[in-house]
């Protein structure tokens, strides 16, 4: 008996064993051998999925290398006239499920390889996950992670107790070789007769599996898991999936149920909603190209997949021959939730990743798709406004990613976004066309705030006056519409006007709530001492604040509030810098500028309280606390200590006046 671990490279420690070479697996392998004979899982027919799967991959492999290795091409085609295929075999006596493709095959080595250890990255998490499942499993739950993460050629010791793996690789001069295990800590491998290039897997079905033995179990199990694997799955004479490209068929051709059973094969085969729209292309010029596409309304499970390839995306096929499986140089990153395939008679059979890169077929059939999809999420928002509403929530922000990536598209993107307005209530949204159709005469910008939340943004200072004119604003809380707002600088010809930022005086519009400006100008006269009060204020603030802030000014935007801080026009603003600094990059923080308002009576006083006792404590607190009350309006105070004690003190003396 051997202790050779497969990845010894000291052939001296592998032992013959009778009948062939014993060999040990790997630890992983050992682990997830013994999960996998001890399952509770309860869907234990999904072992044919994985092994239909790899003997599919094992065709589509041979196929692909025969375009640029001649010397593969008879296998490839079948020397002995064989088509390519994936034959099951019941034998009820002997109680043996037989699996058979003319796929590559393997060598010895590659058995050694492939099999024997496991090299695909993230195992260890899942073996340790079936692990903690199991124990859950035990007190009654299910194990979901095997059908979640799919775990290859092992699912095959759920049914069986004895696997055998026969294979005879199509690398000229290769030698066929017989790969047997009991499903404990060792296997064998030694040489076979077999003639035929492809892999034959055997198993001896364990006692509690004697269900697969049925032709109409079986059958069942490919078309729920199979139908769309392009080889034909044949049990005996017949077919038992469907095998055809369904987007090679014409819209006609294809029924509901169709469609549905493909999208769910695309998400992952864990889908329960349905797709918000789908689109199936047939197109000749410029290029010649085939496509379905889906557009989800919540994410797949495969979105929590820990590497980007594991991630499903865009396939891609040349002439039926499958290429890629996230071809994501067919769509633009901002449309990288977008689900389907793409075949195409134009490209060429050998395509790399690097030659799509900069393939012209690629771009232009990228570029139809992109329009294609466009229109049908402009048609989904009209047509389906509640469902549209739900993909947005979910992939709208990705999707706006495309009017600061994409300036071909970015009216077009902007057009079909939902966005918060001060005048649209928190359950619904509004869109840019609706926001413009809405704008009262005198307005001629269109007017946004960003900010942390919309509670925040709300009671913004900066709205105020605009709320009682009754004009809109849009209200931006995603991280992205910072970036979004700086791609899109206008919308229909109206340029796009951030009201927290810069000098900002509200539109001449009629107030909607009737008064008119004349009765706003009847407020008490100020008197002629009041300017050079407020002058010297603003010059008191200036000499305090000058660490904090870049410039006090008296506003003209402000309606209530005494005071508020303003952005520069060109700097970054509160929010983005908080986003910057959360993504741990350096920021240059700007100060900002401090308005204060001439019309407030705790700024009129102040000023006053400023000639008659300057350089008073009062006058020290006070100012303090106008400060602290701007920033109070943005959402936090920079130093809540301070702010604090000086309200503390303001309190206690308001209290004890109104106490007495
Ligand atoms: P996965 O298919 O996810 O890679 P598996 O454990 O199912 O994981 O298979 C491991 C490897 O063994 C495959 O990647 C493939 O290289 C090889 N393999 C499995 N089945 C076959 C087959 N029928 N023909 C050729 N190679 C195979």
């Amino acid at each position: 008996m051997t202790t050779a671990t497969p990845s010894s490279q000291d052939p001296q420690a592998q032992a013959a064993a009778p009948g062939g070479e014993q060999r040990t697996f790997s630890t992983e392998v050992q682990q997830l051998l013994h999960l996998m004979v001890h399952s509770l899982y309860s869907k234990k027919e999904i072992f044919l999925r994985e092994l239909i799967s790899n003997s599919s991959d094992a065709i589509d492999t041979l196929r692909f290398l025969a375009l640029t290795r001649p010397e593969l091409k008879p296998a490839a085609e079948g020397e002995l006239a064989e088509a390519p295929a994936i034959e099951i075999a019941i034998d009820k006596d002997q109680k043996i499920i037989r699996i058979t493709d003319t796929g590559i095959g393997m060598t010895r080595q590659q058995v050694i390889d492939n099999i024997g250890t496991i090299a695909r990255s993230g195992t260890a998490t899942l073996v340790k996950q079936l692990a903690q499942q199991k124990e859950k499993a035990q007190s009654g739950q299910a194990l979901d992670v095997i059908g979640q993460f799919g775990v290859g050629f092992y699912s095959a010791f759920m049914v069986a107790d004895k696997v055998e793996l026969d294979t005879l690789s199509a690398e000229p001069g290769a030698e066929p070789v017989l790969w047997t295990c009991h499903g404990g800590g060792t296997y064998t491998i030694s040489s076979s007769s077999r003639r035929r290039i492809g892999t034959t897997v055997t198993l001896h079905l364990n006692s509690d599996a004697a269900e697969f033995l049925e032709d109409w179990r079986l059958e069942g199990i490919v078309k729920q898991y199979s139908n769309y694997v392009k080889w034909p799955i044949k049990l005996g004479e017949r077919q038992l999936n469907r095998a055809t490209a369904l987007w090679a068929k014409r819209p006609s051709e294809v029924s509901e149920d169709e469609y549905k059973d493909f999208y769910k094969e695309l998400m992952g085969g864990f889908v329960t909603d349905e797709p918000l729209a789908r689109l199936h292309i047939h197109l000749d010029a410029p290029y010649q190209f085939q496509a379905i596409v889906y557009i989800p309304q919540k994410p797949g499970f495969d979105f929590l997949a820990d590497r980007d390839d594991k991630r499903r995306g865009m396939q891609l096929y040349v002439r039926r021959v499958f290429i890629l499986d996230h071809a994501d140089e067919l769509l633009p990153p901002w449309l990288r939730f977008v689900r389907g395939v793409v075949d195409s008679d134009d490209l060429p059979l050998n395509v790399s990743r690097e030659i799509l890169q900069k393939n012209q077929v690629i771009s232009a059939i990228q570029k139809q798709l992109v329009k294609k999809i466009l229109d049908e999420l402009k048609r989904a928002k009209n047509d389906k406004p509640d469902l549209y509403r739900a993909f947005f929530e979910e992939f709208g922000t990705v999707l706006k990613e495309g009017i600061f990536l994409d300036a071909g598209n970015r009216e077009k993107v902007a057009e079909i976004c939902l966005w918060q307005s001060l005048k649209t209530p928190v359950d619904k949204h509004i869109t840019l066309p609706e926001y413009v159709a809405a704008m009262p005469e005198g307005q001629d910008e269109i007017y946004f705030i960003t900010g942390s939340s919309r509670a925040v943004l709300e009671a913004s200072p900066h709205v105020e006056s605009l709320r009682r004119l009754g004009v809109d604003v849009l209200l931006l809380t995603d991280a992205v519409d910072e970036w979004v707002v700086q791609g899109l600088s206008e919308f229909d010809k109206k340029k796009l006007k951030p009201v927290h930022k810069g000098d900002f005086t509200p539109p001449k519009v009629k107030p909607k709530d009737g008064s008119d400006e004349s009765k706003e100008k009847s407020e008490p006269e100020a008197k002629p001492g009041d300017e050079a009060e407020l002058g010297s204020l603003v010059a008191h603030l200036r000499s305090r604040f000058q660490e904090q802030v870049k410039e006090v000014r008296l506003s003209s935007r402000l309606e209530g509030s005494p005071c508020v801080l303003v952005s520069d026009e060109g700097d970054l603003g509160p929010h983005m810098e908080q986003i910057l600094l959360r993504a741990g990059r350096k920021v240059q923080v700007q100060k900002p500028i401090l308005e204060i308002n001439p019309k407030n009576p705790l700024v009129k006083s102040l000023a006053h309280l400023l000639v008659v006792r300057p350089g008073s404590d009062d006058v020290a607190t006070y100012s303090d606390l106008i400060l602290d009350l701007a920033y109070l309006a943005q959402g936090a105070v920079p130093r809540p200590g301070s702010t604090l004690a000086a309200l503390g003190k303001v309190l206690e003396r308001d209290l004890r006046s109104v106490a007495t």
